[in-house]
């Protein structure tokens, strides 16, 4: 007897999975209940040890008070969510994401407007819970005669239980087509189903009796039995090894064995060793058979790799089977640690992604191999059916029997690639500040360290590093080691390019006359600074203001946000010479309306000389009080009377703004003044003062008043 075993009998990814939540939780909720939404598999011998160990099978969300729900690999509606949050019920969704990734295309169609047809088993809870995304609208077809049964439609998504055997698909939509105006087809058949199913019908061609081994209200394990029966007389369903002795093996069988997807190893081991041990038995009674009558001892065989025996005259077409089966096992691709492989996002999860490579094996990509930052959900980054790479880590087979994939390599050689570009190129690259190290900061760059010296960090001395931990910085790459994916960075040369770069531009458009908004830097004795974007410019402090001043100062400080005119620009030298006051009133072009002969206004004594004083009427306008001016009386020096800053009231006697002169007098406003009352001082400053406000030059009003608002009635003697 030779013994062919499938390698893909057993449970399958989702099967595992589920499985394990359910082991899991027994160990880490032990004082609380644990109930599965219906049998976790369809496999009885695992619901009973899960029976043994206190889990409970219900069926409805409404049945359970509290504890834990596991909610199985078929899935379920979106109402069993909602009863849950409802009942307030903690609960681990163990759907298989290939079960999930029906449920959204699903639920997208239904939104979109398309009648959902589910080829499958109505019945079968994968089905029933995928039908609750399509608010229960789904029709449910599971074989042509119930296709060809459908009216004509107009726009459908058809969607496949993912254990449905492929050829009755593909027979299912050779009906739909032509009953459909617009239909949008998702094989949604899950591959470790089409690939288990495809094993077995290349065991059962190959095979005299072949053995399937599963629940017999699992689907996936009668769906096997109904292929294996297509192709072989001898096809039996068992659940355990208690059931072998039952079957009519022969000892020259050739026993093919497979499982369904809900079958557990060790049921599948027992079968194994009882088939062998029947075997041995059989081998020495045969044995014992030939020594007693050595005409009928067998032809020599050969034994291939799968196990597989067959005679070396063999002409019964069995040697061409074999030779098909060691070609559709070459076709088989394997995988080796380190290499790149690409294919599709199958699922997407917090913790992993399932990466279906078209091929036997699907890929794992675990959270911790995602190269996603902390705080980035995957579904955020990953989608169903983008395409994606990575790198095999391990081919071992795992639980799930998947290649462990990780995007980790794939992304530190890219990360390092743009460094050398960024090398290369002379641009800039962004990373985060990850630590302070001796004598610099550690930069992450996509997963790349840069070392940054604490001299380039920026272009002036920065006392505490720590402070732009976890802060991101943009760096110039200035050297790097290849061999050792060594690199270092300069964040003072990106200021510096930036300030050159500015500078350059606005040198470009600088020129004399231009009016331009700036920001005062800072103030000196002789002037103000002034950053007009990217250059700074000097106000000289005879710029600044029409009238005197003593300090820079006075007129603005650092931070001011001024209004300034380019009075002359050395491009060639970098100097540039910047005026504020030019951009104001020249006092002196509106002095002659302002300032009447014979009105009295006030002023303050700026400078005393042997022939009289300078009095300021407002900044940048000064009359001359003559000596003779001063007082009623005769007076030898001006100092006798006045002294720098005293307030006077003055008496305009003449305005000539073309030679930029006014004569004062103090004498004649006293004058005048010993003759007023003070009420009518008082009434003509505010007649004044509302005729200045309404006036459009700009200036402070002095309170002055003229004698013709003192005296109207005799303004015309004026
Ligand atoms: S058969 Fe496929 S879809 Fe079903 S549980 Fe297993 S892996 Fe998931």
């Amino acid at each position: 007897m030779k013994i062919i075993r499938a390698e893909t009998a057993g449970f399958c990814f989702g099967v595992r999975r589920a499985v394990d939540y359910v082991y899991k939780s027994i160990e880490e909720h032990r004082n609380e209940r644990i109930y599965t939404l219906g049998p976790i598999i369809h496999n009885p011998q695992v619901v009973e040890d899960l029976a043994s160990k206190g889990v409970k099978v219900l069926n409805n969300v409404d049945d359970i008070d509290d504890g834990l729900v596991i909610i199985r690999s078929h899935g379920a509606g979106p109402d069993v969510y909602e009863r849950l949050k409802a009942k307030d019920l903690r609960f681990i969704d163990a759907t298989c994401p290939y079960v999930a990734r029906v449920h959204k295309k699903v639920e997208e169609y239904y939104r979109k407007g398309y009648q959902i047809i589910i080829a499958g088993e109505a019945d079968h809870p994968e089905v029933i819970g995928t039908n609750g995304w399509c608010n229960n609208t789904a029709i449910i077809v599971n074989d042509v005669d119930e296709a060809s049964r459908l009216p004509q439609l107009d726009k459908v998504c058809v969607v496949a239980q993912t254990t449905l055997n492929g050829s009755k698909w593909e027979d299912i939509l050779k009906i739909l087509l032509p009953k459909v105006n617009e239909l949008q087809i998702f094989n949604t058949i899950c591959y470790a189903t089409s690939q288990r199913q495809e094993e077995a019908l290349q065991i059962a061609k190959l095979s005299t009796a072949v053995i399937v081994i599963g629940g017999r209200n699992s689907s996936n394990t009668r769906k096997l039995y109904e292929i294996c029966c297509k192709v072989c007389d001898r096809a039996f369903l068992i659940e355990s090894a208690d059931e072998i002795d039952n079957l009519s093996i022969k000892p020259d069988d050739v026993v093919g064995i497979t499982a369904g997807a809900s079958t557990p190893d060790g049921i599948i081991e027992e079968v194994i060793t009882k088939m062998e041990e029947l075997n041995k038995d059989a081998q020495q009674n045969i044995e014992e058979h030939v020594d007693e009558h050595p005409e009928q001892a067998p032809v020599e065989e050969t034994v291939n790799d799968a196990g597989v025996s067959h005679g070396a005259d063999n002409d019964n077409g069995r040697s061409d089977e074999v030779d098909f089966a060691k070609g559709l096992e070459e076709t088989l691709v394997t995988y080796h640690v380190g290499q790149m492989v690409s294919g599709k996002v199958a699922s997407v999860s917090d913790s992993e992604i399932i990466v279906s490579l078209g091929g036997k094996q699907d890929g794992v990509i675990p959270r911790e191999e995602m190269g996603l930052d902390e705080g980035v959900s995957p579904s955020e980054v990953f989608h169903i059916d983008d395409d994606i790479e990575a790198q095999v880590k391990k081919t071992a087979r795992n639980e799930e029997d998947n290649l462990i994939l990780s995007r980790k390599p794939l992304l530190l050689r890219k990360a390092w690639a743009a460094i050398e570009d960024a090398y290369n190129t002379g641009n800039n690259i962004t990373g985060v500040v990850k630590e302070v190290i001796k004598g610099g900061i550690l930069l992450d760059v996509n997963g790349i360290d840069v070392f940054v010296p604490a001299s380039h960090v920026s272009d002036r001395y920065v006392k505490d590093l720590n402070v732009l931990v976890g802060k991101e910085m943009e760096v110039k790459i200035i050297e790097i080691t290849p061999k050792r994916r060594r690199a270092v960075g300069s964040h003072k040369a990106v200021i510096e390019q930036e300030k050159w770069q500015k500078e350059e531009e606005a040198w470009a458009n600088i020129r004399e006359g231009l009016r331009i908004t700036g920001k005062v830097k800072n103030v000196t004795d002789f002037g103000a600074f002034v950053d007009i974007g990217g250059v700074d410019g000097l106000i000289h402090i005879g710029d600044l203001s029409w009238g005197r001043i003593k300090h820079p100062s006075e007129v603005v400080k650092p931070g001011d946000t001024v209004d300034v005119i380019v009075l002359s620009a050395d491009k060639e030298n970098k100097k540039l010479s910047l005026g504020l006051k030019q951009l104001q009133p020249q006092p002196w072009d509106y002095a002659m309306d302002k300032y009447k002969v014979g009105d009295i206004v006030r002023g303050k004594v700026v400078s005393i000389t042997s022939f009289g004083a300078f009095v300021e009427l407002e900044p940048g306008l000064e009359g001359l009080v003559h000596i003779s001016q001063v007082a009623n009386k005769r007076i030898n020096k001006v100092e006798d009377v006045l002294k720098v800053g005293d307030e006077v009231q003055v008496k305009i006697m003449d305005v000539r703004p073309e030679e930029h002169r006014i004569s004062l007098s103090i004498k004649e406003a006293q004058g005048d003044s010993d003759n007023n009352s003070e009420e009518k001082w008082s009434k003509a400053k505010a007649d004044r003062e509302e005729k200045n406000h309404s006036t459009s030059v700009s200036h402070q009003d002095d309170g002055g008043v003229t004698l013709g608002d003192i005296y109207p009635d005799m303004k015309d003697k004026f």
